[in-house]
């Protein structure tokens, strides 16, 4: 654990470790140059601490490319709560509530939300300690799942991606495979069977895909077989980590473009799938409708209508980084980072100026 915080980029780490749900808990604050840490709060049983400290890390770094590429005022952070084994509702409960007196302790350094592992319900328990929460039931003041928000995002990154490697952003006459079936994947591939793509669909959980392949008429693949099914679109809607040396040699697609963060094992992986002509669209770019709906509704108190144009803005920005990046004849990876970068930078230049400025007022 002390080299991963060694080799990190980012401001802090927050640890605590739960006696009593023999649980760890990270809370990764990555860059606050644009506001506030503003992101997600996993839970899951992890093999050891050292990967949930791992998933925090990547995860928060993550949050603050995802932010700077949209242009929204928030700053990367995550938590991970890892408890050893898995636990009873009581237990999950109280350990909630425990995570819900740190997040009030760092008095708006960093707000939380849903992500893999936690519900809206689970926002309310912990919203009932601390402030900063986002992402609770309507009921409770929330705007609730961001998972069809999210969707709708990787759809118009689809749209612009199709339209980059196919000549024609229609969906109808593609074959898309889409790896989970969640808050995501789910609304995702209903969409596209709507649009009369060909859907496939694979879930660890043999109950959920069959249910929703006899919905929208899609077929199942088998979640082993997933990375060597021929389709013109991978949609990576599940875990992190699956674009490796060992799934990429597999891939039988033209473009991969889906919800899930960290899809990528290392950022080289980027160039095996530039090397195998596969189109990468960068995560943090085309997942961030989930992001934009918790700010865009509970914190600047956008419409509904307001939040969709700017999530549908998505499919603007991954085409022209897709352009930029084909003209450069390099992966698409390298102009998202650089872009958020740029405003990175732009935000510290600003912030250098204000200082130098308030100074001379002083003086
Ligand atoms: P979810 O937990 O609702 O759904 C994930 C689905 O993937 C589950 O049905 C699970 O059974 C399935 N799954 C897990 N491992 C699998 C495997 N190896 N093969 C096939 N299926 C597998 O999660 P979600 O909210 O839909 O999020 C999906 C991904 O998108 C996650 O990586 C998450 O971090 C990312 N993401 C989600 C949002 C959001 O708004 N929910 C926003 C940004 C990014």
């Amino acid at each position: 654990m002390e080299s991963l915080i060694h080799d990190w980029d980012g401001e802090c780490v927050i640890v605590r470790y739960d006696t009593a749900a023999h649980a760890w808990m990270f809370i990764a604050i990555h860059d606050r140059t644009l506001g506030m840490a503003l992101g997600g709060c996993r839970f899951k049983v992890y093999t050891s601490p050292r990967e949930a400290l791992r998933d925090a890390l990547r995860l928060a770094r993550g949050m603050t490319y995802k932010w700077a590429a949209v242009e929204l005022p928030f700053g990367g952070g995550k938590a991970v709560v890892a408890p050893m084994r898995a636990l009873d509702a009581a237990q999950r409960e109280s350990l909630l509530l425990r995570f819900g007196d740190i997040l009030e302790s760092l008095a708006g350094l960093y707000g939380t939300g849903i992500d893999l592992g936690t519900t809206p319900a689970d926002m309310n328990i912990i919203g009932r300690r601390a402030r900063w929460v986002f992402g609770r039931t309507p009921e409770e003041g929330g705007s609730g799942d961001p998972g069809p928000w999210t969707a709708r995002g990787v759809y118009a990154g689809l749209q612009a991606a199709c339209a980059h490697v196919f000549n024609g952003s229609a969906l109808a006459a593609r074959t898309v495979l889409v790896q989970g079936t969640g808050s995501v994947g789910a609304p995702l591939a209903r969409r596209l069977a709507v649009d009369g793509a060909r859907v496939l669909i694979a879930d660890a959980i043999p109950a959920r895909v069959k249910a929703l392949a006899e919905e929208i008429g899609a077929d199942v693949v088998m979640p082993e077989s997933v990375y060597s099914t021929p389709c013109d679109v991978f949609a990576p809607c599940a875990i992190g980590g699956i674009l490796n040396q060992r799934s990429i040699p597999r891939l039988e697609c033209r473009i991969v473009a889906g919800s899930a963060n960290n899809q990528l094992e290392r950022d080289e992986d980027a160039e095996l799938l530039h090397g195998r002509g596969i189109l990468y669209v960068p995560d943090f770019v085309i997942n961030a409708g989930g992001a934009i709906a918790h700010a865009s509704l509970e914190v600047m108190r956008w419409t509904e209508e307001e939040t969709a144009k700017r999530i549908d803005r998505i499919r603007n920005m991954v085409a022209e980084i897709l352009e930029l990046s084909a003209d450069a004849g390099e992966s698409p990876l390298h102009e998202a980072t650089r872009r958020s970068e740029r405003v990175l930078e732009d935000a510290r230049a600003a912030k250098r100026k204000g200082s130098v400025d308030a100074s001379e007022v002083a003086r």
